[in-house]
């Protein structure tokens, strides 16, 4: 990466060049271009999730602006809908269609950190493992997620929490400036544009794939810790309703500097683990893990300080396998009670014993909910706790157990939460999405979609829709 003294200067070269001109409309393809049945096709369709099976019309790889409102001039000439992607996380496949064109901007990548150190302009399609090393060189953060492979685009436009996040907020509330490509393939810049606040408003989690298609991000960065203390506690599953008890009353009244995950696991073992980060002193919070939680009944209770990069890299998720998941999100505003909590417990220990099933519980807040629920498109400012349902499994026969434990724990746990969903969590079983991901928000969101998409040339089952 260079950084220059007068202003943004390109990590990537040419890829990031200002758009002098959008080239009009095209006919033939653009350049790699998978049509169905053609050669690489099916590596080109394939998501991170290895349940979805969807087959859209074409794949458009695009590298600069310039290609990007090429292709959906080129996707609009055929009907259909577009689905935008970068990372291609999505829990749901929502940034793959069936019988539509699919726009990947995976490679619209870099980073350019302003003058001063202040600011950085990300691609889209950036990777949040590339993000956090680019952004060591020069001491600056951002507080993305755990996992690596995750882009920053649909990550921040859905919302984007990690384990900084108490401390600093969200990806969505660093981000200051967005581009993207409407559904005329015209550029619009929050910063120029006349809609410029609506489009940066609905940007900062609202989710991806609504509103056209981002190119580039602008965030303001965060000083880097030098050094970070990671946590990992650990006990057998006969320990659960302790833990997560002791952890329900401790993690959300924690300073904004520690972020605490309360996991509930069937495989490897039955576990009950507490694992997290903590910006501060190992001493002080040794002292707190020992006051907070049953030491002596524990397998593992290991404390460690480590350079905040080395940190990243310890939970990056590299190497994990692809497989096949679903997964179910609850936020929760008040700690669950003693019974749910017994309930939570005995859903792990009944669950299907070759599929992975997790119970995880994320301490949420702090610097998250400085903001009201619509200061930016993102609504849940007053929640203490994420609650993921997390089922994994790579025998086809495991997905309908593997499933029905998910649906079945939501069902028991989700009555006694705030009954509201992350949208970056998203979940087709859930009916009542516009009102989970988005609550009062979704009215606003609307108008935006309209403005830039009114025809709903973006559309997929969980899209906002157009006035
Ligand atoms: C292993 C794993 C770990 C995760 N860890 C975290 C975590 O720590 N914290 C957290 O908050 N979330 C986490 N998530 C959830 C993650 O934030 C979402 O899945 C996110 O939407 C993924 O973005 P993507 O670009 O990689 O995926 P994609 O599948 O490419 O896109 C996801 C959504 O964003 C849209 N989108 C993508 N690119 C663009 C674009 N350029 N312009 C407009 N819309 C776009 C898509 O259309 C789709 O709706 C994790 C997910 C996984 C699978």
């Amino acid at each position: 990466m260079t950084i220059s003294r007068g202003g943004f200067v390109s990590a990537a070269g040419a890829a990031f060049a200002s758009i002098a001109a959008i080239p009009g409309r095209a006919s033939a393809p653009p350049a790699r271009t998978f049509v169905r049945g053609s050669r690489g096709y099916d590596a080109a369709r394939r998501n991170e999730n290895a349940r979805l099976d969807l087959h859209p019309r074409a794949i458009v790889f695009c590298k600069d602006q310039n290609e990007v409102a090429r292709a959906i001039r080129w996707a609009n000439e055929g009907g259909g809908p577009i689905a935008i992607r970068s990372g291609g996380h999505d829990y749901e496949g929502f940034s793959l269609t069936d019988g539509g064109v699919v726009i990947d901007v995976g490679g619209l990548r870099g980073v350019e950190v302003s003058s001063d150190g202040t600011r950085a302009r990300v691609g889209a399609g950036t990777d949040a493992g590339t993000m956090y090393h680019r952004l060591n060189e020069v001491g600056r953060t951002l507080p993305a997620g755990t996992c690596h492979s995750v882009a920053l685009a649909g990550l921040t436009t859905g919302g984007g929490f990690g384990l900084i996040g108490r401390r600093h907020g969200l990806m969505a509330d660093r981000l200051e400036r967005v581009r993207l490509i409407d559904a005329d393939g015209r550029l619009r810049d929050s910063a120029h544009d006349p809609d410029g606040e609506e489009i940066l408003w609905a940007s900062r989690g609202g989710g991806g794939g609504n509103f056209g298609v981002v190119t580039d991000l602008f965030f303001s960065l965060v000083e880097q810790p030098a050094n970070v203390v990671l946590f990992s506690l650990e006990w057998d599953l006969a320990h659960a309703e302790d833990v997560l008890q002791r952890w329900m009353a401790w993690a959300p009244a924690q300073p904004r500097e520690l972020v605490a995950i309360c996991l509930l696991q069937n495989i490897p073992a039955q576990r009950a683990r507490v694992i997290g980060e903590y910006l501060g002193s190992q001493a002080a919070l040794e002292a707190n893990l020992e006051r907070a939680f049953a030491r002596a009944d524990a397998l593992d209770f290991s404390v460690e300080t480590m350079p905040f990069i080395a940190a990243v890299d310890r939970y990056a998720g590299y190497g994990a396998a692809r497989t096949s998941w679903k997964m179910k999100s609850s936020y929760g505003a008040v700690p669950l009670g003693a019974a749910e909590i017994a309930a939570a417990a005995a859903l792990v220990r009944r669950a299907p014993s070759e599929a992975r099933c997790i119970l995880q519980f994320d301490g949420f807040g702090g610097a998250v909910n400085d903001l009201a629920p619509g200061a930016t498109a993102f609504p849940h400012r007053t929640m203490s706790y994420s609650l993921q349902y997390r089922t994994y499994w790579n025998d086809v026969h495991l997905a309908a157990p593997a499933y029905a434990w998910a649906r079945d724990a939501f069902a028991v746990l989700d009555p006694h939460t705030a009954m509201k969903s992350y949208r970056n969590y998203c979940d087709l079983d859930l009916t009542d999405w516009r009102e989970r991901y988005h609550g009062e928000n979704y009215a606003r969101l609307r108008r935006v979609k309209t403005l830039l998409d009114p025809s709903n040339r973006f559309r997929f089952p969980q899209g906002i829709e157009p006035a």
